[in-house]
């Protein structure tokens, strides 16, 4: 495409990179506007003097079927720092201190022998959460109007909030960031359909071995720089120029005004209603965002004074002040003296001081890990991912928003957009290339319209 027009992108974050990567070289004037100091968005680092690290603001896990994130860090060269697991194995920490490993196969089948041979549970309980595996595969995905939450679509079986419900849980905070009791059961069921149980290379776990900055984000900013997109960090978008036919004609950024064809936001909705012009933000279809809520993800990093962990990863089942705990970087002999914990749907610990958030995760892990109980810890920080991710409760598949909105040439991108995914990094990102690709159609009409 040889283009004259100018696409501005607002946000940094996966959808905003993933646009940016579609576009760039696409012969449109690319700019990408980042309110932050730097890229990755709520998948980001910063540098903490103390640890003398870079640290993330919570560890991501990918799964083998992010296939647009996975395609996305091939072109930027970054994939050699994701460690792939050929199949899902989830080294399961229960509170008497043992470690049970949860290998999940491919298929039906697999998944059912799988939680049959799982010695963390009671004989009765696997046959539970066996039926349970094979139903989340069947689940009917066409009925919107009644969607349940995973835990009431799971009672439909028998399995009730304990036990064997602590491997759904499991799998309903990994994904959809929400409580069984909260989450709508469909985007978990799509996930598990396409990704955790539909083959074993797409249900493998991948690790970031490096922090994010220098796993991605360098590499995408080195990429985009190189192929003439214009990055403008520490540079809010404060507001749209739309004229009187509804068509966006401008963003103004630190008081400059920028003349642009296209825009595609990559906002989390509680950003894009607070900076859409009024008369815009209150059109029913932007509207309906206002019924959306967030969930929180608290991170704490810590430095022992000796390994604490043999396993890179783990879930504590049934923790109240964490439930992952990873450990950072490359094992030292005898394991991870740098190790990192995530407690997801963190409303239990939400408005409490740092202090106390670190000490939590310290007396869970003394808990945990009972013959570890003498470490001294060297350095601690907490984290605290206010907006973590949107909570998709049943119905809310109604309030996500198309790429595609009622002002010409604005275009919409971010994990919560209708990509029909839990809102996780392959949302993100392949909602930011179905963006790229609505943003470049139209000014490419726009062109042989004026021609
Ligand atoms: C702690 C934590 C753990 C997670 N774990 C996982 C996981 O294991 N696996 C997984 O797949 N997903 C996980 N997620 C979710 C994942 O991080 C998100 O789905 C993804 O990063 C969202 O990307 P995005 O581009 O849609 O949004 P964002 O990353 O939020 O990007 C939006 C960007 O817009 C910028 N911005 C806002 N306003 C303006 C403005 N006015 N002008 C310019 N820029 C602006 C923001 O600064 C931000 O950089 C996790 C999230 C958190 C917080």
């Amino acid at each position: 495409m040889s283009s004259t027009s100018t696409i501005a992108i607002i946000g940094g974050g996966w959808a905003g990179l993933s646009a940016a990567t579609r576009l760039a070289d696409s012969g449109a004037k690319v700019m990408l506007f980042e309110r932050a100091r730097g890229l990755g968005g709520r998948m980001g680092s910063f540098y903490d003097p103390r640890f003398d690290e870079w640290l993330d603001n919570g560890n991501h896990l990918f799964i083998g079927a992010y296939r647009s994130a996975r395609d996305l860090l091939h072109i930027w060269g970054a994939d050699e720092g994701l460690r792939f697991e050929p199949h899902l194995h989830l080294p399961w920490m229960s509170g008497d201190g043992k470690i049970y490993d949860f290998r999940l196969k491919a298929g039906r089948i697999g998944s059912a022998l799988a939680v049959l041979g799982f010695k963390g549970l009671t004989v009765r309980d696997r046959w539970r959460a066996a039926r349970g595996f094979g139903a989340l595969q069947r689940a009917a995905l066409n009925l919107p109007a009644l969607e349940p939450t995973v835990a009431d679509y799971l009672a439909r079986f028998g399995l009730k909030t304990d036990g064997c419900n602590g491997l759904f849980e499991a799998l309903t905070l990994a994904v959809m960031n929400a409580a069984p009791s909260i989450a709508g059961l469909y985007p978990l069921a799509r996930a598990v359909k396409t990704g955790l149980l539909s083959g074993a290379a797409d249900g493998g776990l991948g690790f970031p071995l490096k922090p994010f900055k220098q796993l991605y984000i360098d590499a995408a900013a080195a990429y985009l720089a190189a192929h003439n997109v214009d990055i403008h960090l520490n540079n809010p978008v404060e507001s749209l120029k739309i004229d009187n036919h509804n068509r966006l004609v401008g963003i103004v950024s630190q008081g400059a005004a920028y003349t642009v064809d296209a825009v595609i936001s990559t906002l989390q909705p509680v950003d894009l209603l607070t900076w859409l012009p009024a008369r815009v933000r209150t059109d029913p279809f932007f509207n309906r965002l206002n019924k959306l809520k967030y969930s929180p993800i608290i991170a704490v990093h810590l430095v022992f004074d000796r390994p604490v962990i043999k396993e890179r990863f783990g879930f504590f089942a049934g923790g109240h002040r964490l439930h992952w705990i990873f450990g950072r970087g490359e094992p030292e002999a005898g394991g991870w003296s740098k190790i990192s914990t995530i407690f997801s749907y963190a409303f239990e610990l939400y408005g409490r001081s740092m202090s106390d958030i670190v000490a939590g995760a310290l007396d869970e892990l003394r808990r945990r890990l009972p013959q570890e109980r003498s470490f001294r810890v060297l350095h601690s920080r907490a984290v605290v991912n206010r907006r973590a991710t949107v909570i998709l409760e049943p119905g809310s598949d109604s309030l996500r928003l198309p790429v595609e909105t009622p002002v010409k040439g604005l275009f919409l991108a971010g994990d919560w957009t209708a990509t029909g995914l839990p809102a996780t990094v392959e949302s993100a990102a392949r909602s930011g290339t179905i963006a790229a690709e609505a943003a470049r159609s139209l000014v490419m009409r726009d062109e042989r319209c004026q021609a």
